[in-house]
């Protein structure tokens, strides 16, 4: 049986774009966040945005410094699709230009897990070598896996997932391969149920999603599970390249 191994990550970005526009993910969610994986000694990776790096820079610096590996989730957490390649390359070479002040930077993630295979090269360009915008539960990743110059490593499974009560959540999480790839926002741990929000962004975000990842980390230490971040995968774990 081959040893499961899980990358927990993080995308650091505004509260749940593009439909709120405040940070208090940023300001109150992420101490919860590192609070607990302090305590239980995970790693992870945590996929920041140059906008929420230039506004909250002691934030970067503390993740940085409880060991945890900075990845890049863009400039602004606008849709790459939705960008001309002008525009594209400059959101890319701007943060990571922004983050790499604060520790090496090789892993890339794309805002809503969406990035046109067109504009793989300007990642290989700005150094990175790692990227993280499919998930295998999209379309997408099927289709364009084997064009990519990088290595990839897809998202194991939407976020939402890890916040569903615990008999339909360990339901998914038993689907899942290895290596597996969590990820989830600060923002889920800021009580967002009564704002104007899809169901699947706002339902049992705030206590209740902070106990559910607790619930999620002590599951998968149970089946004797290795955390890792996402450069520590990409070196050992047998994943899509080419
Ligand atoms: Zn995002």
């Amino acid at each position: 049986m081959t040893k499961l191994r899980v990358a927990f990550t993080v995308d650091l970005e505004p509260d749940c774009p593009p439909y709120l526009d405040g940070f208090r993910g940023v300001e109150e969610g992420m101490p919860r966040l590192l609070a607990l994986l302090a305590n239980e000694r995970v790693p992870a990776t945590f996929f920041t945005t140059g906008d929420v790096a230039m506004r909250y820079p002691d934030v970067v610096t503390e993740l940085v410094a409880g060991g945890h590996e900075l990845g890049c989730h863009g400039m602004t957490h606008r849709a790459f699709t939705s960008l001309d390649a002008d525009v594209a390359k400059h959101e890319i070479e701007t943060s990571a230009a922004i983050l790499r002040r604060f520790a090496g930077v090789d892993a890339f993630r794309a805002p809503y897990l969406r990035f046109p295979p067109a504009y793989i090269g300007m990642l290989c360009d700005a150094g990175f070598t790692l990227d993280s915008s499919q998930a295998k539960y999209k379309l997408a990743y099927y289709r364009d896996h084997r064009s990519a110059r990088i290595r990839r490593i897809p998202a194991s499974v939407t976020s939402s997932v890890l916040r569903l009560p615990r008999l339909i959540r360990e339901a998914y999480l038993r689907q899942l391969e290895s290596p597996i790839v969590l990820f989830v926002h600060p923002w889920e741990f800021v009580d967002l149920r009564h704002e104007h929000l899809r169901l699947d962004c706002r339902f049992r975000t705030g206590d209740v999603a902070l106990d559910c990842v607790a619930d999620v980390l002590a599951w998968f230490k149970r089946r004797g599970a290795t955390f890792t971040c996402m450069r520590d995968l990409a070196r050992t774990a047998a994943t899509r390249t080419s």
